[in-house]
Order: C-alpha cells, then structure tokens, then sequence
C-alpha cells in the first residue's frame, strides 16, 4: 500500500447512495436522507438513504422469496462456495478502494482498516466458502430397525445489525456464515459506516450471489433497525453492538414472533501484566496499543491495565512514553497510528468520561483532551488514568474511546478479583512466564478469550464472543454456523 495511491482516492466524490434490495438500487418510499459526515474533517461526504419501515418490509421479503425459491438456499454447497470465493477475490481485487472509503466514513487509520476491514472480509468469506462443503450431517447411533439422520438447514431470513467500528469485519463475521449455510441476508450497517456495507451488496451481485439473497438496507437504528428486530419474517438478528440495543432487540423479539436474537456486545476488557512478564517493555507497547489503536474503538479493547505492583512504576513510566509518541492524525495517513474517533456525538461522550474519571478520582497520566480541533475533525488524545478502583464509573463502563484505566495489585489472587470485577466478559491478556500462573489465569479470568503474552490478533479459525453482559453466541470458526442453521431429525423406520 502505497501513501500516493491513497491520497489519490481520498478526494473521490461519492454519489449519494440508495438501499440495495432484491439485487438493484432503490431509493426509499418515504425520500429519507442522512448526512454522512467524515471524522476527518466533520465535511458532508456524501448522504445514505433512511429506510422506513416499509422498505425493511421490502427487503425481508426479497430475502423470503429468494430463501423459497432456492436458487441459493438450495444449489449445492460446492455451488455456494463457487459465488462466495468469487466475492472473496472482488474484495481483494478493490480493497484499497474500500478501505479508504471506509477510512473517510468512519476514521479508523488505513494502515489497521486496510487489513482489518478489506482483507479480513475477504479472508472470512474465503473461510466459510471452503468450509461449507465439508461439513457433513450426522447418523445418529439408534437401534437397529431405524435410521437416524441429523440434518442442518439454514434458518431463512437473517438480519444482521452491524455497529460502526470495523463493519466490513464483523459484517463479513455474520453474513459469510449465513449465506454460506443457505439462508438470506438483510444487513442493517450503523449510520456512521454503512459506505463500504452498500459497496458489498454491489460485489455480491456481480459475485453472481442470486438477487434477493442478499440486502443491505440504511437508516436509523431506532428505525429501521426496529423494523428489523419487530419484522414477522425475520428468523434470526444477528447483533453486535451496545448492550442497550441488545436488550432492545430482546424486547423486539419476545413482542413479534421470537426469532432468535444472537448478541456480541461490549467489553471493559483486563489485562493484567505480572511482574515476571517475558518482556516488560514490550508489553508496555502492546498494552498500549492494545487499547489505543483505532481510537480505543475496539470492542476486545484492553481498556483496564491492571499491573503488578513490584514492577508498575517501571511499566507505566514505559507505557505513558509509548503512548506519548503515539501520532494522532489523519487517518489516511500511513504514518498516523491511531486516527479519528467516528463521530462528534462519541468523542463527547469519551470527554464526558475523562470528567466522570477526574470526579470519582482517578489520577490523569496523559491526554484527556480532543486534538487538531482546527481541522474540524473529531481526534481525540490517548489517554491514561491511574489509581482506579473498582467502584469508578471507569472502572465499570466501557469507553468504546482512547481511554486506559490502570489499577494495581499484589498477587494472584487480587488480579482475577480485579479482573472479573465486571459485568463484561469479552476479552482479557495475562503477562507471565510461568506457566501454571498462565493456565491458572485462562481458568479464573471469565472472558471468552484470554491473551497470553500477547493482545489482540486472533484470527477467524477460533470463535469470538461473551461471557456475561458481553453478549451470547459466537462469531468467527466452524462455531458460527450454530447461530445460521437448525437441526433437523428424520427418524425413518426400517422394520
Ligand atoms: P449501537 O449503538 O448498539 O449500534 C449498533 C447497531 O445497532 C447500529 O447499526 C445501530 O444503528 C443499530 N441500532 C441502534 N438502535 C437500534 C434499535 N433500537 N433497534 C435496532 N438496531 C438499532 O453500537 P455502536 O455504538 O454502533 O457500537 C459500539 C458498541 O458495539 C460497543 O459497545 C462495542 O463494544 C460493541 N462491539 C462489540 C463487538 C463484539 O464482537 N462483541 C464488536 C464491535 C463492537 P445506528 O448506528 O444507525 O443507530
């Protein structure tokens, strides 16, 4: 990736965009627009359509006619894998394309959007693609005169619900499954990134995905994600977001027709650094980056430092240093490592939490402030508080922001007290070199995955997801067909 070739495309105008039903471009029944702003610079980028209910309506039942038809729901798995590797190469074929699109709508820096965004939605339609026909049913082990058989079978209409940080990924996490498996999509992005979303519905089609099988519908969360979540044809939500929203589409679902509702929600994420950490130094830039990449916009986040006390003057004199050379900035360019947080209403809200923090007491290291304000864009600087407690509003909220709490403790025993002082779950990082310490800390940290030595970077081979308020069901791995597909027994007598 080259800076020439990005700033080639960072002035490209963007036609103002419509929903994408049944495999064409349509406009909304009611003539709904939204302003997309950029957090690079708070300028109109382009406007998105605000579907109303009546155009969800639209869309479900594209994707219910399409399920029935079963050009896609029922053609030979080998045939599906055929379409989603094609996708697949589309992405990759224009991923810097995409990527910087999806840079100028949401301000993560290219250098983590490139690969996170693109090339890791590619990666996962690949995954699901080569998966879907190798995965066999079951004979089950009855008596004699009959013949069990388990079958899956996609569910029908999917409905995913996508937030604003890193949508390519975590869309391409629930629609790759759901479409591999055999059902329709209609995918909802978050108003602030729903560019790169629509551009995918486009792809698909000239993948040669079947039209009405996949959708992709914006507008208001309280609207047109309502219509979603209340729709009597929708079979399953797929969701990541906030816990407010999850509860909401609970609600939604016990009020229509229970379709089942899978949540990956937020995090206030531990990682606890030990004193025989491999290498301190090294875990004070991981650390740091860990939480400060992307803006702090990252839902596994390792958002609360808890750092031994025998070697945490040493640590955070290190990870203060790293964090203070971090270059906040213009996120298309490649020398920025953290670039602008998404819109004007979040960075309000990570400020709102920097003043909550100095209230309850906490002490600031670093930042606490917006940046490059001049530039009418929305930067915000990493920030660190210490001597956190577990009664803080920051030591129990999640961010979703640039901003670290760091505690201390003195044994073992007060680091897993510490880290599951929450309601959260997602995710976690341990720092030893010994490893019974290790293993214990796997086994005590409640969190659907926990680091060792390491923050971050888990691929799509194993599954992502919550214990607790951080949500149920799994993206990612062989794991995420449970949440796209049903069981079904045939139980036929041979007698
Ligand atoms: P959010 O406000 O919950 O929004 C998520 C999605 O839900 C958006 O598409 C939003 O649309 C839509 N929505 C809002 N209100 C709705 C309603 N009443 N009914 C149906 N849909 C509705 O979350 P966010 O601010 O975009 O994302 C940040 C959150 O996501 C954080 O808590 C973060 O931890 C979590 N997250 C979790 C994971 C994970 O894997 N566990 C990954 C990434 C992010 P609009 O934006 O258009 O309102």
């Amino acid at each position: 990736m080259k800076q020439a070739d990005i700033d080639a495309l960072r002035g490209k105008s963007i036609a103002p965009q419509g929903l994408f039903i049944d495999g064409n471009w349509t406009q909304p029944l009611n003539g709904g627009r939204l302003d997309v702003l950029s957090p690079i610079d708070g300028k109109v980028l382009t406007t998105i359509a605000d579907a109303g209910a009546e155009d969800v309506d639209r869309a479900v039942r594209a994707a219910r006619i399409a399920f029935e038809r079963g050009s896609w729901s029922r053609m030979a798995p080998a045939g599906r894998k055929k379409v989603l590797l094609k996708l697949a190469d589309l992405i990759e074929a224009h991923a810097l394309e995409l990527a910087v699109l999806g840079v100028r709508d949401n301000g993560t820096e290219i250098s983590m959007a490139y690969k996170a965004e693109p090339l890791s939605a590619a990666g996962t339609f690949r995954y699901y693609a080569e998966a879907i026909d190798k995965i066999y049913g079951e004979i089950a082990p009855t008596q004699a005169d009959v013949l069990g058989l388990i079958h899956r079978e996609p569910l029908g209409v999917v409905a995913a619900i996508v937030p604003w940080n890193f949508p390519m990924m975590i869309g391409a996490w629930k629609v790759a499954p759901a479409l591999a498996a055999g059902n329709s999509v209609v995918l909802k992005p978050a108003e602030v990134a729903s560019l790169t979303l629509l551009r995918l519905g486009e792809l698909a089609a000239e993948a040669g995905l079947p039209e009405g099988v996949f959708n992709v519908v914006t507008g208001r969360g309280g609207v047109t994600g309502e219509a979603l979540g209340l729709h009597m044809d929708v079979d399953a939500i797929a969701f990541t977001g906030s816990g407010g929203v999850g509860r909401r589409l609970l609600e939604y679902s016990a009020r229509s027709n229970l379709k089942r509702v899978h949540l990956e929600l937020g995090g206030k994420s531990p990682n606890i650094v030990f004193a025989d950490a491999p290498d301190l130094d090294q875990a004070a830039k991981v650390s740091a980056f860990g939480i400060f990449r992307n803006s702090g916009q990252v839902c596994v986040a390792g958002s609360r430092l808890l750092v031994q006390a025998s070697v945490y003057d040493r640590f955070m004199e290190r990870l203060v240093a790293v964090t203070r050379g971090m270059r906040v900035g213009d996120p298309l360019d490649l020398a920025s490592d953290a670039g602008a947080v998404s819109s004007a209403e979040q960075l309000a809200k990570n400020l709102g939490h920097v003043t909550a923090a100095e209230e309850d007491g906490a002490r600031l290291l670093t930042g606490g402030n917006r940046l490059k304000e001049e530039t009418g864009g929305y930067y915000m600087a990493p920030t660190i508080f210490d001597e956190v407690t577990p009664a803080m509003r920051l030591a129990r909220e999640e961010v979703f922001g640039p901003v670290l709490a760091v505690s201390r403790f003195e044994d073992e025993a007060e680091a897993v007290r510490l880290a599951n002082a929450t309601v959260y779950g997602l995710a976690s990082a341990v720092w030893t070199t010994n490893l019974a310490t290790a293993h214990r800390m796997v086994r005590a940290v409640r969190a659907g995955v926990v680091h060792v030595n390491t923050y971050g970077g888990a691929d799509i081979t194993v599954p992502l997801g919550g214990f607790g308020q951080s949500g149920f069901g799994r993206d990612k791995s062989l794991h995420a067909f449970d949440k796209y597909t049903d069981l079904k027994t045939a139980w036929i007598s041979l007698g």
